[in-house]
């Protein structure tokens, strides 16, 4: 079972914070953010990380349901 992550680059402000913090699952790109691949192992630090986004432009899918950013 793999997570899959996705950014939306519209909505991504290129704040860097995910790239910053989790630099072996995010790069900037043009100066916005796209996963450095976008199905990963699960991890704690991936639905960390989506919750930190400031404009909550980093969604995490466990099988199509989404399960980050967490209310
Ligand atoms: S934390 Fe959010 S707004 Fe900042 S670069 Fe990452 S996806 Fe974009």
């Amino acid at each position: 079972m793999t997570w899959h992550i996705a950014v939306d680059r519209e909505r991504c402000m290129g704040s860097a914070v995910c790239a910053g913090t989790a630099p072996g699952l995010f790069t900037m790109d043009a100066d916005r953010s796209r996963p450095v691949r976008p199905d990963v192992e699960p991890d704690e630090e991936v639905l960390d990380v989506a919750d930190s986004c400031p404009v909550m432009a980093i969604e995490v899918l466990d099988g199509g349901k989404v399960i980050a950013p967490r209310p």
